[in-house]
């Protein structure tokens, strides 16, 4: 595996691949990576001839009070992992590099609409901050098709919308979140809970996946998230949305939605988790 920290390195790596009609697929992480990640990369495997996987914790998604002093890095254990997988470049960019005259004097890319929805509307500027540097890594590496988690499910939206506004040649794939045996999503700020919010936390999941089984029984919606609201709270969360929303808008999702997802972010402590479920096909 190359670890590679230039653009012009990773530019003249893939630049050789393409010349022999090899396919390159990227999956960009911010680290500390999980079977989640994992996930993503051996996907990835499967679709293109080489994988590029990126690190870098982006400044410019951060709010100023939220964590990106204290996001887990573990570089280390993460390169030994991404080897073992078969990934043929870690691209680890600098904030130099990223963004050479700081963050906010960089171009960044707004997305619109669904950037200001849902965790949006917690954390101003968030999208902003991903769509920028997924624009920049994905005009670094050039690869024929990057692979998300359907995790962070807005993430994705935001990303298929710059992609399609922006005329960016790439594919977008999504995956099924990956979930320890719990129920409770994969991620890397699991970590920030105590033992005792670590079981708590698998309640978000039993909670979701009671009131998909309402909304499939017929339950009004409004009804159904209320409820759900409830129950979390109950559990000790401090929810901050509970929604049924339209897949594409991420709107309110109404009973001619048939094809609706469950959007959920709630607070344990001092924790924020987020975690979705469709309502047909639910993961
Ligand atoms: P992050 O390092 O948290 O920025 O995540 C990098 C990529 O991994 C994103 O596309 C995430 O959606 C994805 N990801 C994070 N957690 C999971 C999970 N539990 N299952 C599947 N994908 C995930």
């Amino acid at each position: 595996m190359l670890c590679l920290d230039e653009v012009s390195s990773v530019r003249k790596q893939v630049k050789g691949w393409k010349s022999q009609n090899l396919t390159i697929a990227f999956v960009p992480t911010m680290g500390n990576l999980h079977a989640g990640h994992m996930a993503l990369v051996e996907t990835a495997k499967n679709l293109a001839d080489k994988v590029v996987v990126s690190i870098y914790v982006n400044p410019l998604q951060f709010g100023e009070n939220e964590d990106f002093d204290a996001y887990p890095r573990t570089l280390e254990r993460d390169k030994a992992a991404l080897e073992n997988a078969g990934v043929d470049i870690l691209f680890l960019p600098t904030s130099v590099m990223i963004y050479p005259d700081s963050p906010s004097q960089s171009i960044q890319v707004q997305v619109p609409g669904i950037s200001s929805v849902l965790c949006g509307e917690s954390r101003p500027g968030h999208f902003t901050g991903v769509a920028t540097v997924v624009c920049k890594l994905f005009n670094i590496v050039q690869a024929d098709v990057a692979v998300f988690g359907e995790k962070d499910f807005q993430q994705v939206a935001v990303i298929r919308k710059m992609v399609k506004d922006l005329f960016i040649p790439i594919q977008i794939r999504a995956l099924p979140t990956v979930r320890e045996n719990d129920g409770l999503a994969m991620s890397s700020r699991n970590q920030y809970l105590s033992n005792e919010q670590r079981g708590i936390a698998s309640t978000l999941y039993q909670t979701m996946t009671n009131m998909i089984d309402k909304v499939n029984n017929g339950c009004d919606y409004r009804e159904v998230e209320a409820e759900g609201r409830e129950s979390l709270k109950k559990h000790g969360f401090r929810p901050e949305y509970v929604q049924l929303s339209n897949r594409d808008t991420l709107l309110p999702a109404t009973t001619l939605d048939k094809n609706a997802v469950l959007l959920v972010a709630a607070w344990l402590g001092k924790t924020r988790l987020i975690d979705n479920l469709s309502l047909k096909n639910g993961n």
